[in-house]
């Protein structure tokens, strides 16, 4: 099934202008909004909604974050043209998606099997450089550290250390922290001692957990 190229591409032009209007001002992350299509990242059920600024459903009763949320965390990135970028909460893979459209080596992590399977096949598909793994973000993947930039997209109940250590100097953490509702949280690291950290506006997540969930 194809959705019409015509309607496509204007829903996706009144999307970026409604991130505009919201205070998305990295043109790099809007010109990723107008190449990357979110739909594809959906089950043909909620086709009709997927250029509206709202979360949606997606397998494993997780969500695709809003598209507002997404534009939000990457331009906190302040993505360039060639980062290693680890994603913890891969999801429906747009995100993943997104910072690969802006030119970004992006490594993922996602800790439900069943989705790790169905979205690395996507990936493979829309977005072949994109590494994804199946395993526990809090313990990121260090095999493949440093990385340029963390980016978290669940709720984390705590800054995990792992993290951080997995972060070049200068290396950038975006992360919503709390119960229930988070803190968004910009954490650049100096060196292993020094971290400069800012808080932005409160969104909601769904909670970063513990461990793996195999398929039943
Ligand atoms: N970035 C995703 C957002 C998906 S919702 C997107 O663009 O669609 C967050 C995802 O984080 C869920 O799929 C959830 O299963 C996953 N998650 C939660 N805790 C995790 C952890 N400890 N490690 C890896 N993934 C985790």
């Amino acid at each position: 099934m194809a959705m019409d190229s015509y309607l496509l591409k204007g829903a996706q032009k009144a999307l970026v202008e409604k991130l505009k209007n919201k205070g998305i001002s990295d043109d790099n992350v809007l010109n990723a909004f107008s190449v990357v299509e979110r739909h594809q990242f959906l089950e043909s059920f909620f086709w009709h909604k997927a250029y509206e600024d709202i979360p949606l459903p997606i397998y494993c009763d997780q969500t695709i974050s809003q598209p507002y949320t997404v534009a939000y965390q990457t331009q906190l990135l302040s993505v360039d043209k060639g980062d290693k970028i680890l994603e913890i909460g891969t999801g429906s893979g747009f995100q993943a998606a997104i910072l690969n459209a802006m030119g970004a080596k992006v490594y993922t992590i996602e800790r439900q099997a069943e989705l790790y399977q169905i979205t690395k096949k996507l990936l493979n598909r829309m977005a072949p450089r994109v590494i994804a793994c199946y395993g526990d973000g809090f313990a990121g993947l260090p095999q493949y550290a440093p990385f340029d930039k963390i980016i978290v997209t669940c709720g984390a109940p705590i800054v995990p250390e792992s993290l951080l250590n997995q972060l070049k100097p200068y290396g950038i953490l975006v992360i919503p922290v709390g119960q229930g509702e988070q803190v968004m949280k910009r954490i650049t690291k100096i060196d292993d001692q020094n971290y400069k950290e800012e808080t932005f506006g409160n969104f909601i997540f769904v909670p970063m957990l513990e461990n793996i969930v195999k398929i039943k």
